[in-house]
């Protein structure tokens, strides 16, 4: 696993699939990216065989009939075990890719060029791949590692604010749980971020990419403490799954589930007022916390019973404990999850 993190990566790119020998190259991407880089691209693929897939932008994409689709094209067009197939888009097309370079064959090489915040500073790195079934979201999936990541800060410039903070939303998180000097240090140059301004946006997904590697390098498989990345995500989808997945993006999702657990911690005394009310203080400005109604909150609850990553029906919750620290939780009461999501603190 290795990652290159700059600006201006297409020659890189180039050269590196030279150096390895490659010949075949199937490019998997979305009529967005491709609709602003796809001629820039392909004119550095000229050196090889080249065939462009370009799927419809969005989560339903990421489905077992465009996997089907993406088969048929790679079979129809004699790509064989030398393909090299390229990941080049946010994290949807990530996902598909890295799940097709997995079966494909029994697995060929991909490379992945991610083009979102979310996708370069998450979704690239670690190695998930996979894809939703029916309404189950990432249910069917590998563990599969490209031969390189590219990752050019360049494509963030044509990216609105919603996906900026989308990504941003994942940044936080791995300063609150790994990092706090991290953490102000993103609060501190938030117009920076929102600016594009370059030298920070470096200095920010290097440091993302390093706490995501460590934390995955300890547990590639998932099974214990790469579950620390979850802070957030436990009410974080409860309150995606309240809307179906339309009204917020996952990353703002996620944000108020920080929200809404940072306050969990602090009712249970892992937290002290201060630190709750700096935490509070910086997310507030990207989303505007709701106070859910009754109603809602049960349906978010009775969502969040619902989650995979559940224990023998316990809800798991990931919460700081600490500045640089969380905690995994089973024990949560019902009486705080409620008095959180409504809002009042
Ligand atoms: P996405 O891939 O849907 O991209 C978001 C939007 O931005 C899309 O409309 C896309 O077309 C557009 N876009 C992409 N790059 C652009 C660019 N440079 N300029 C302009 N528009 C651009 O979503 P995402 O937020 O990147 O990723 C979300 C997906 O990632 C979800 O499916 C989620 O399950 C997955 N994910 C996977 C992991 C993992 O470990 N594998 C981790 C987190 C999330
Ligand atoms: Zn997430």
């Amino acid at each position: 696993m290795e990652n290159v993190i700059g600006v201006s990566l297409f020659k890189d790119i180039r050269q590196f699939l030279k150096e390895k020998n490659k010949k075949n190259i199937f490019l998997i991407t979305d009529e967005n990216v491709s609709k602003y880089y796809l001629e820039e691209i392909l004119y550095y693929l000229v050196p090889f065989k080249t065939r462009v897939y370009i799927l419809e932008p969005g989560e339903k994409s990421k489905c077992l009939k465009v996997v089907e689709n993406i088969y048929m094209e790679l079979i129809n067009y004699n790509y064989d075990r030398s393909t090299t197939i390229i990941s080049f888009g946010g994290g949807v097309v990530g996902d598909i890719s890295g799940f097709v370079a997995a079966t494909y064959l029994r697995g060929v090489d991909y490379i992945q060029i991610p083009t979102t915040l979310l996708a370069q500073v998450d979704s690239s790195i670690g190695g998930k791949v996979g894809i939703d079934f029916g309404k189950y979201k990432n249910m069917i999936g590998s563990f599969y590692f490209p031969i390189k990541t590219f990752i050019d800060i360049d494509f963030l410039k044509t990216l609105d604010r919603r996906e900026m903070t989308s990504g941003l939303a994942e940044v936080l998180k791995y300063g609150l749980i790994k990092d706090y000097d991290f953490f102000r240090y993103i609060r501190d140059n938030i117009q920076g971020i929102y600016d594009f301004d370059e030298e920070i946006l470096i200095e920010v997904v290097e440091k993302c990419v390093s706490i995501k590697t460590e934390v995955v390098a300890m547990d590639e498989k998932d099974r214990g403490i790469r579950k620390i990345l979850n802070f957030g995500h436990t009410i974080g989808h409860g309150i995606e799954s309240l809307y179906d997945f339309s009204k917020y993006k996952h990353g703002e999702a996620i944000i108020l589930g920080m929200m809404y657990e940072s306050f969990i911690s602090k009712e249970m005394g892992l937290i002290d007022e201060e630190y709750f009310c700096e935490i509070i203080e910086t997310l507030k400005d990207l989303v505007v916390p709701v106070h859910f109604s009754n109603e809602d909150i049960t349906k978010i609850l009775s969502k969040m019973s619902h989650d995979k990553k559940n224990l023998d029906e316990r809800i798991v919750f990931v919460l700081p404990t600490g500045k640089n620290k969380v905690d995994i939780f089973d024990n949560v009461s019902k009486e705080n999850m409620r008095k959180s999501l409504k809002g009042d603190w």
